[in-house]
Formats: structure tokens, C-alpha cells, sequence
């Protein structure tokens, strides 16, 4: 009887050692892709893959990351959650929208440049927005993602299902988020805070903002953003599409605010 009872004990405590050694390696591995992941971020990747047919050997050869450190970040998007709504009205993600630095290259498109004359497409809209400026879902919809992202840093993916269509809406570089996964939101629900999460970490001042993009697929991997034009109360276009630095060219903006008038 004594005897079972050690062994009992002996059992224990060998199980919990080794269930605590397991986590401590998965945590280990994690913050090593993580480290890797932030070294390479999601727009070098696709740009390198753009760039070249290479085959994907070659490419985590080159890159030093794999579909499957990189998948890690990216998340599947329970497709079940969320009605239906039938107000199809849009807003704006922000009080009084700004494009950051009122320039055309952080508008929505091919718009930036790599350092080697190559073009870069920005996937969303930079909307100026000082750390802590309140961030307002643009629709009715279900909070689908909250995440901390290497590059997107914490950021929060909106599900806005329609009667004909089902739209996305994401959020990045937040400081803090005030709804949870899962949770209905309406226009107007404010989500949380501006920040300079993830890749945004070292802007100041006139640089701090909210990387706003629409999508029509949730996933990062997709690579599914679209105009946000297509769905904003507030729209904003280059004032000059033809010109090849559109850091160079300001914004035109159009629209009301009469969400929040
Ligand atoms: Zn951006």
C-alpha cells in the first residue's frame, strides 16, 4: 500500500516535470520564430516571392522562414461566427480621418517604393492618429481576430456579414483593445486605441497611426485587402494617380463625417 502510494506520487511529480519542460520548449520555439518573424516581415516575404520564381526550398533558404513559422501568425477565421445584418451603412475608423502625413503613399495600392526602384503595394489606408486616438468599428459585425502580430502588431479583425457579401475590416498597431473575440460591435463601437505596435514600434508625432485595411478574405496569408474606398464613409484619392512618387503627392478627401456629426 505504502509502496503504491510512492509510486503514485513518483508519477506526479514526473508527470508535471515533464508537462512544465514542454511548455517551456514550445514557449522557447515560439519567441525564436518570433524573433525570425519580425526580421522578416510579411511584406519582404511577399515581395521576395513576387520578385522571383523561386521554389519554396529556395525561398526559406533565402528568407530563413517557412510557410510554417509563418503561418503560426496567421490565424483561421471561425467563418460561423456573426448574423447576418442588414444595416449596410459604413463609417469611418476615425474622428475627423487624416491621411498620416496627408501623403498619397499611404494610401491603398502600389503606392511605396523598395529601396532597389521596385514597387511595394501598401494593403490598407494610414490614417493619422496620435497614440491613444479612439478606433471605431467602420460596420455592424463580430469581432473575428484579436491578435499580437510581429508586423501588425496588436490588431483586431471585424466580420461584417451583409445579406450578399461578407466584409472584413482590420485594425493594426493598437495600443489597447476594449472588445473581445466573439463580441457584436456596431458603427461607431469604439475597439480601442491607436498605438505603434509591431513594425510601427519606433514612430512619432506626425507618424503615429492606425493601419486601417478592408479586406474580402480574413486570412493575413490571403493577401485579400482591397480598396478601403470601397466600403469608408470618408474616401480618400491620390491628387495626382499618374505621378511615380506618391510620396510626393498629397491626398483629396471626399465625403462627410455623418457618422459622428
Ligand atoms: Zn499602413
Amino acid at each position: 500500500m505504502k509502496k503504491d502510494s510512492y509510486k503514485l506520487i513518483l508519477r506526479i511529480v514526473l508527470f508535471l516535470y515533464m508537462f512544465l519542460n514542454s511548455n517551456v520548449i514550445v514557449n522557447a520555439q515560439s519567441n525564436d520564430n518570433f524573433r525570425k518573424l519580425q526580421k522578416n516581415s510579411l511584406d519582404q516575404i511577399h515581395h521576395k516571392r513576387s520578385l522571383s520564381k523561386i521554389n519554396p526550398l529556395q525561398e526559406q533558404q533565402e528568407l530563413g522562414v517557412n510557410d510554417s513559422i509563418f503561418k503560426l501568425f496567421d490565424v483561421d477565421i471561425d467563418l460561423t461566427l456573426g448574423e447576418i445584418s442588414l444595416d449596410m451603412s459604413w463609417g469611418d475608423p476615425v474622428k475627423n480621418p487624416q491621411i498620416r502625413g496627408n501623403k498619397a503613399s499611404n494610401l491603398y495600392g502600389p503606392v511605396r517604393y523598395n529601396a532597389d526602384g521596385s514597387v511595394r503595394w501598401h494593403r490598407g489606408f494610414d490614417y493619422y492618429a496620435p497614440k491613444g486616438t479612439p478606433v471605431y468599428s467602420v460596420g455592424s459585425g463580430v469581432v473575428s481576430l484579436v491578435q499580437k502580430h510581429p508586423d501588425y502588431g496588436l490588431c483586431v479583425l471585424i466580420t461584417h456579414k451583409r445579406p450578399k457579401k461578407t466584409y472584413y475590416s482590420f485594425y493594426a498597431h493598437l495600443s489597447s483593445v476594449l472588445v473581445k473575440y466573439g463580441e457584436d460591435v456596431h458603427k461607431g463601437t469604439m475597439i480601442g486605441k491607436s498605438g505603434t505596435t509591431g513594425n510601427a514600434y519606433d514612430l512619432t508625432d506626425q507618424e503615429e497611426h492606425l493601419h486601417f485595411e478592408y479586406r474580402t478574405s480574413p486570412k493575413h496569408s490571403d493577401r485579400k485587402q482591397a480598396n478601403p474606398n470601397a466600403i469608408l464613409k470618408t474616401k480618400f484619392y491620390s491628387a495626382d494617380p499618374k505621378n511615380k512618387w506618391q510620396a510626393n503627392v498629397g491626398v483629396v478627401k471626399k465625403g462627410g463625417q455623418s457618422l459622428f456629426e
